[in-house]
């Protein structure tokens, strides 16, 4: 993470959210775009430093929103003349951003430790045009008024008169003022005249409290606990009530969900990490009962194409006799799917192909980071059934050769010009394959139908890494956009009333519209799914308070088993702790008790652990806000969890009979 890029992470808080979210004055964005915040927050902050949110800065303070930082400048409507006065120096960063517009900023702060660091910073980061004074300011520092403008970033009880006083005429406070510690409204008072001010409100704030003389009196009271008197009355009753006991997550009752799947034809079961024995277990337990019950005809996973073709083969009886070249799941995240659970399903799956000689229940991955195996196996196609087009695609392909080892550089590479874009070359073999299923008739359609899915990935990998370059959210839907295309050409491929179970993360499988990644345009799986069948779908999300996952430290570090931190205190998964049950299922959309919906559609924290978990900066990393009852229509619940068994490519290699992760190469 040491090569993060802070000037474009900068612009793109700038231009894309402060600007959408009503920011107009463009001296205060041009102040916000020279102050470096990264060097506001400590070392593991940084990484976060332009995400739109308050950070943790020591003393048990915070480092403003860069959203309330800009909108509270703008509303001082500071001239290049100015003197202002601020109580709150925090990390000092709203200082510096002031100075920028300002002449001269004073700045107040009662802790000792956080105004030495503060005057400490800024002096080293160059700012000359600040002073930092280590004192209660809720009375102002009167040796320098009058002040033009005077911004308080912590909230009290009202404005202090002495503050007003210290205004110049014409003069604007800003601050947030309110009834108890932990909420307030933005207050504007401008002074009109010696004893005229003019107030307006400008909505909704949460700041830290101001303590002093003129503002709280009792440090002890903001610290009183939070939980569990916080709770709304009776929703873990109403949970417990209306949930359905899990006794085992091998050997669940599994009615009540058979009969709310009902005849949906895709059912989506999600989990909360991507390291949990519980979810990988009770998701195969649902998915047995599903293709034995209910005729579901296939599984497809949040892996590479390629890769799961090699379960596919397996558990259809198809895999081959000669060995290998390349090492199935072995690209980071290896315990993902190479792991004890998910070899225990593929071998009852395998099974019962073998039992049902008119099904062939099959298995597919969806997900597209396997740009240069599935070239490896487009050319390796060719090669066998036509070497003259396979000479073509070679070429075409190489295009894309110079970036194997970090097809990243590639997308940058080809944005800026600095090498060209590939997009016609592999459009061009990914078009070749397809005009393949009209012109010829294919014996091996099966084959053709891989080679075209491994030439799909790489048209849609190709652009993945060129979108990579625009930001985040680009790059989620895109990917996500080819996971669901994936998906579609699966159904039309197996044909008409087809049936599929998805494995994947919550985050790709519940509605995206429910959450606060939804709000900011992004899409997933799910919300595509229910888009285009509607009903049809029936989604499921899990989730746990405690326990062990697998899961790295950073991307590509190796796997770890970590304790999972019991829940937030504002999240879903504390109201389900709460519950005082162990493990159930919960039905969201159809339930008995519509309260219990209505209840769980109200915003809340939700956990999110992926490959990586960083328990010391879990609120950030890995909570976000949701609509738990509009994400899922269902939600399993296991209190306490424990690691997925990760199988190391030495028990890979030992398995009898030739194991489908393996790589077969003599
Ligand atoms: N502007 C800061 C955010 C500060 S948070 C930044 O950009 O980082 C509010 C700060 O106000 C806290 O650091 C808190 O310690 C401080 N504070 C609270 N009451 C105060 C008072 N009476 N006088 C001075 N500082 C105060």
């Amino acid at each position: 993470m040491s090569d993060i890029d802070f000037h474009q992470q900068r612009e793109h808080l700038i231009e894309t959210e402060l600007r959408l979210l009503g920011i107009r004055d463009e001296s205060v964005l041009q102040a916000m775009r020279v102050v470096p915040r990264e060097e506001f927050v400590s070392e593991d902050m940084r990484e976060f430093a332009y995400r739109n949110t308050p950070l943790p800065i020591g003393s048990g303070q915070t480092i403003s929103q860069p959203l309330i930082v800009a909108y509270m400048t703008e509303a001082l409507e500071l001239g290049p003349q100015d003197r202002v006065l601020e109580i709150g120096t925090g990390s000092g960063y709203a200082a510096a951003v002031l100075s920028r517009i300002a002449r001269e900023v004073y700045t107040i702060e009662r802790h000792r430790e956080l105004a030495e660091t503060a005057r400490e910073r800024l002096t080293q980061l160059g700012y000359d045009n600040i002073r930092v004074l280590h004192a209660d300011g809720s009375q102002g520092w009167p040796e320098h008024a009058p002040y033009n403008a005077i911004i308080v970033a912590a909230g009290g009880p009202g404005v202090p008169s002495s503050l007003l006083q210290q205004l110049t005429i014409g003069g604007r406070l800003v601050m947030p003022v309110g009834e108890d510690q932990k909420s307030q409204r933005l207050i504007r008072v401008i002074r009109r005249g010696d004893d005229e001010f003019e107030y307006d409100e400008m909505g909704a704030v949460q700041f830290v409290p101001l303590i002093g003389e003129a503002g709280w009196q009792d440090e002890v009271e903001t610290r009183s606990p939070r939980v569990p008197g916080k709770q709304p009355q009776g929703l873990p009753e109403r949970i417990r009530q209306a949930a359905e006991p899990i006794v085992s997550p091998d050997h669940p009752d599994l009615g009540g969900l058979m009969d709310r799947i009902g005849d949906a034809e895709i059912v989506l079961i999600g989990e909360a990490t991507h390291g949990t024995s519980e979810f990988y277990r009770i998701r195969a337990a649902i998915t047995r009962e599903l293709i034995e019950n209910k005729g579901f005809d296939f599984v497809a996973i949040e892996a590479d194409w390629p890769d799961a073709y090699r379960i596919h083969d397996f558990v259809t009886h198809k895999e081959r006799e000669e060995p290998h070249e390349w090492e199935a799941f072995s690209r980071f995240p290896t315990w993902m799917w190479r792991n004890q659970e998910v070899l225990d399903f593929v071998h009852w799956l395998r099974d019962f192909n073998l039992d049902h000689p008119n099904r062939e229940v099959g298995f597919y991955g969806l997900d597209l980071y396997s740009l240069f195996t599935s070239i490896h196996c487009v050319l390796e196609y060719l090669d066998r059934v036509d070497p003259k087009s396979a000479e073509v695609a070679r070429v075409r392909y190489g295009c894309l050769t110079p970036w194997e080892s970090d097809p990243a550089r590639y997308g940058q590479a080809a944005i800026t010009g600095a090498y060209r874009n590939c997009e016609a070359e592999v459009v061009q073999v990914l078009k070749d394959l397809l005009g393949r299923r009209i012109k010829t008739a294919v014996r091996d359609r099966e084959a053709l139908f891989d080679a075209q899915m491994n030439a799909q990935l790489i048209a849609d990998a190709e652009q993945y890494y060129r979108i990579m370059y625009y930001g985040s959210d680009e790059s989620w839907n895109h990917r996500d956009t080819h996971m669901f295309q994936t998906l579609q050409s699966l159904l039309e491929h197996r044909g008409p009333g087809s049936k599929a179970v998805i494995w994947e993360h919550n985050s790709h499988l519940g509605n995206a519209a429910a959450t606060q990644f939804g709000k900011h345009g992004q899409i997933n799986v799910g919300q595509l799914c229910r888009r285009a069948f509607g009903q049809n779908v029936y989604i499921i999300g899990q989730g746990t308070d405690h326990g062990t996952v697998a899961a790295a430290s950073h991307w590509d570090g190796p796997i770890e088993i970590k304790e999972v931190r019991p829940a937030h205190p504002d999240s879903y998964e504390r109201l389900m702790h709460y519950s005082e049950l162990d493990a159930f299922f919960l039905p969201l959309t159809r339930s008995h008790d519509p309260q219990l919906t209505t209840a769980l559609a109200a915003r809340r924290l939700e956990r999110a652990i992926g490959v990586i978990y960083r328990p010391e900066t879990e609120r950030l990393s890995h909570y976000f806000d949701a609509s738990l009852s509009r994400q899922f229509d269902e939600w399993i619940w296991f209190d306490e969890t424990s690691a997925v068994r990760a199988l190391s490519t030495q028990q890979v290699a030992e398995h009898e009979p030739p194991h489908p992760f393996a790589l077969m190469d003599d």
